[in-house]
């Protein structure tokens, strides 16, 4: 039985739509409509989509860095979505973020030491001897060296500042990291650095990370499972070699084929999407992907598709698979 770290179910963040002069709610954006996923422990997850169709959301609502407005988040045995604020506050020590864009992330004016300790010192862990020596292994850790610890935030590069962020992470000892597109803002000779890093770290800190991109081939090196996300739902999930040997759903089939591939001669033809991701403030009705769908049915139009499970734990929501 796999060890269960994380369970969402039904996981929704609408955010309303005001008009007026008394900024009444017309509507809602559907950011996140009704996630479910799970997390083993020691394993990374990828949650891939274009940008908008949910993935940080769904994310930061896991982390209540945005309030999620229904559903179930189960944590190490724990509902975390009853926790009150301060609750909430202790569980940060176990899950953690590391941001798409760290020099964002951290204070200019504060040393590289007041950066990594900051987190320690709110939650009350060791002394300031300890903590002087928990940032200098860290940094260590990261590939870094004790005495960067006396620089700012502008003296690094951004695989460097990235490097930084992940120990500021890592300080407090989290059982989950959720990285939000921690190397789309990297050149990619450094990318393939900080992938190598986290799953060095994993493996020496037996992490568990939620791994958010929009890029199939950067979630390919790291995850174990993937969740591909449309429009603010899961349209399909599975382990990585059947995901990516075997894709399903027609999105999942045209994100993969957008993936450089290494050998030129193979055979790959690129599936190119009509028009732009839809409102999620008005989504299409039925299945939300159908009018970019060269395989659209009749029943694509008007019935949601449910994601279901098609044998060995590989799930889709499409109606091709229904029979
Ligand atoms: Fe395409 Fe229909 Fe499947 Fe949606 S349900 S992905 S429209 S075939």
């Amino acid at each position: 039985m796999p060890d269960v770290l994380l369970k969402v179910s039904h996981l929704k963040k609408y955010f309303p739509i005001r008009a007026g002069l008394l900024q009444k709610t017309v509507g809602y954006v559907k950011a996140v409509d009704d996630v479910n996923l799970e997390i083993n422990r020691g394993e990374t997850f990828g949650l891939v989509g274009e940008s908008g169709c949910g993935k940080s959301t769904t994310g930061r609502s896991i982390l209540r860095l945005i309030e999620p407005t229904s559903g179930e988040i189960q944590f190490d045995g724990r509902d975390i979505h009853s926790l009150s604020g301060a609750q909430m506050r202790g569980m940060y020590r176990d899950m953690q973020l590391v941001f798409q864009d760290p020099y964002a992330s951290l204070n200019p004016r504060k040393t590289i030491e007041k950066l990594i300790e900051e987190p320690m010192i709110i939650h009350n862990m060791y002394t300031p001897g300890e903590r002087k020596k928990k940032v200098h292994e860290l940094l260590e850790l990261v590939g870094l060296n004790a005495y960067h610890a006396s620089r700012y935030p502008h003296e690094f590069s951004g695989g460097q500042r990235q490097r930084i962020g992940i120990a500021r992470a890592l300080g407090l000892q989290p059982k989950l990291v959720i990285c939000d597109e921690p190397v789309s803002a990297l050149d990619v000779s450094i990318q393939s650095q900080v992938l190598n890093l986290l799953k060095q770290l994993q493996q020496q800190l037996h992490l568990t990370y939620m791994f958010i991109a929009h890029d199939l081939s950067v979630v390919k090196h790291i995850s174990d499972r993937v969740g591909v996300m449309y429009l603010g739902r899961i349209v399909e999930l599975s382990d990585k070699k059947s995901l990516y040997e075997k894709p399903l759903h027609p999105y999942t089939q045209a994100l993969l084929s957008a993936v450089p591939v290494a050998n030129p001669n193979a055979k790959h033809e690129r599936i190119i999407l009509e028009g732009d991701v839809p409102s999620p403030a008005n989504p299409p009705t039925g299945c939300t992907f159908h009018p970019r769908c060269s395989a659209c049915m009749d029943i694509c139009r008007t019935e949601r598709p449910v994601l279901r499970d098609i044998g060995d734990g590989h799930m889709v929501a499409c109606h091709l698979y229904n029979q």
